[in-house]
């Protein structure tokens, strides 16, 4: 399951610039076009540039190898990673 940093960041990254800016930060909006899109992922980006606490919250999302997380993350944008075809999840 793909997470996005608004179920992460709330206890874990106090300060966060991007609290109560959800869904800005997510990776794809419905209905939105790709200009659209472009515009606010800058946004976001800008936002980042200006946090507090960029720096842990890139360690989330170094932390989060797994790929379950995406959207953008301390001023990047982060696409969840895929599996290849035929090959097993470690448990
Ligand atoms: S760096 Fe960006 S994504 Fe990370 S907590 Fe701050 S505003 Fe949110």
């Amino acid at each position: 399951m793909v997470s996005s940093l608004r179920e992460i960041r709330g206890p874990d990254l106090p300060g966060a610039a991007c609290a109560d800016l959800a869904p800005a930060f997510d990776l794809h909006v419905a209905g939105e076009s790709a200009e659209d899109r472009a515009a606010r992922l800058a946004m976001a980006a800008r936002v980042c540039a200006g946090c507090l606490v960029v720096a842990a919250c890139r360690s989330a999302v170094g932390a989060a190898e797994d790929g379950t997380v995406a959207g953008v993350w301390a001023g990047e944008v982060v696409e969840p990673k895929r599996r290849r075809p035929g090959t097993l999840e470690a448990s």
